[in-house]
């Protein structure tokens, strides 16, 4: 029941490559926050892991919003006056202002200039816009691109339907021995974007491949949703049941180089706080644990006052401070194989914390226990200063009040350690778990 023992069994490099292949897969794809490149995207996951794709009918009240109308999209250009297509939607699906509403016209520049959308600061790339919630239609292109459009009529085609169908999410439920559940989600909305909704897709989805490969105490819900609308959704169909959600994280640019930053669930020291804290001091990259806030991702929804769930978000780089962020420069060469698979390895580490975490009872508590007559005061094959550190420290703090990661945090010692230290003490005979339901 270690979930980071079974990444050891591949180096990096491959668990990386194996991610970015399928991120590269993925990419091609014009999602939405509905429509057929969602529901794509969806299938393609559905080859690995076990998800059941739910629909959910335009006009369905979730909470206080609606479910919107379903958009799909077959092509898009610009024409300019020689007949020649200067921003081609089959070029790059980014091309068009997400969610725009079908529109086929011939213009002067002059009316056209006003649904066009740069970035001054980096001429050479193109935005990523959408038009969700007012019905509206554009073209995102490269600042220098329009720069060299030459004024004339120019024929302008989104062949797009936006009609009444369905929003659709994908659901993984893997049970454990526990009903309680550990909630993990990932937007899946974006079109070629990597770092801003891919890296998400694919960790989520090796992250519940490593699961159903073996037993765990918790029951795991992993989410592959369109933002906000998807989570929203989600949690009015699911409102009687979100107690059981002991833990969440939800999981969005993972895969750049940027070191790791953990925003806490709004309760702020929840054991997924906690635990994401515990797991980023004692890695290799430089990370930062953030406060939270009622902006960025998914968490804003767990997180609203109604629900208040221990939900967490982990990143690398933070949504809009990096440039490359809603735009074309957010492509495959973005995310790192690396990266991606060092991203994996922090999430398995933080579920191993919330796997381990109990609270056990030193059943010789008057005085030390005499370790060395039972064989316990010699390493067994790891850092020895470490190893009996790690069992001094859980046979003097458990006291059936503190936590293995009680333990560790106060230690300094990694979780690993301690946990090793707990089973062994407890075949030892000088330790005994508390059950989860006492006090
Ligand atoms: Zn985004």
């Amino acid at each position: 029941m270690c979930f980071l023992k079974r990444l050891d069994g591949r180096t990096a490099a491959e668990t990386g490559r194996d991610l970015h292949r399928f991120a590269t897969e993925l990419y091609p794809t014009c999602r939405s926050i509905t429509g057929d490149g969602i529901r794509r995207t969806l299938a393609s996951i559905a080859n690995r892991i076990p998800l059941q794709t739910v629909e959910v009918p335009t006009g369905t009240p979730v909470l206080d919003w609606t479910v919107p109308r379903e958009w799909n999209i077959r092509d898009a250009y610009i024409k300019a006056p020689d007949g020649k297509r200067v921003v081609d939607f089959q070029r790059s699906n980014l091309h068009v202002v997400n969610y725009s509403s079908p529109v086929h016209a011939t213009m002067p520049l002059s009316e056209l200039k006003p649904h066009l959308f740069t970035l001054p600061e980096s001429p050479d790339w193109i935005p990523y816009r959408t038009s969700y919630y007012q019905e509206d239609w554009g073209f995102c292109l490269s600042h220098n691109q329009m720069l060299a459009l030459e004024d004339g009529d120019y024929e302008v085609c989104i062949d797009s339907t936006l009609e009444a169908g369905r929003l659709t999410y994908g659901e993984c439920y893997l049970p454990g021995r526990s009903a309680d559940e550990i909630l993990i989600s990932t937007h899946a909305c974006h079109p070629s974007l990597a770092n801003d909704n891919l890296s998400g897709l694919t960790v989520a989805t090796s992250l519940a491949q490593l699961l159903s490969e073996q037993g765990h105490h918790y029951s795991y819900r992993f989410l592959f949703i369109p933002g906000t609308i998807g989570a929203i959704t989600w949690l009015a169909r699911n409102r009687e049941n979100v107690g059981r959600i002991r833990h969440g994280l939800v999981l969005t640019c993972i895969g750049d180089a940027g070191g790791f930053h953990y925003k806490k669930s709004r309760r702020g020291n929840a054991e997924i706080d906690r635990a994401a804290a515990h797991v980023l001091r004692h890695q290799n990259e430089p990370s930062e644990v953030l406060e939270f806030s009622p902006y960025g991702y998914d968490e804003r929804q767990y997180c609203s006052p109604g629900f208040n769930l221990p939900v967490g978000c982990l990143m690398r780089s933070v949504w809009g401070s990096f440039p490359e962020y809603h735009t074309s420069a957010d492509n495959l060469a973005f995310i790192q194989p690396l990266q991606l698979a060092g991203s994996l390895r922090v999430c398995a580490a933080i579920l191993d914390v919330l796997e381990g975490n109990r609270r056990y009872r030193n059943q010789s508590p008057y005085g030390e226990p005499q370790l060395g007559r039972r064989n316990l005061y010699r390493s067994g094959g790891g850092t020895p200063g470490l190893e009996i550190s790690a069992r001094l420290w859980v046979l003097n703090l458990s006291d059936g009040e503190h936590s293995l990661l009680d333990i560790a945090e106060r230690s300094g010692i990694p979780f690993p350690a301690i946990s090793d230290a707990a089973r062994l003490l407890c075949e030892g005979g000088l330790l005994a778990v508390v059950p989860d339901d006492a006090g």
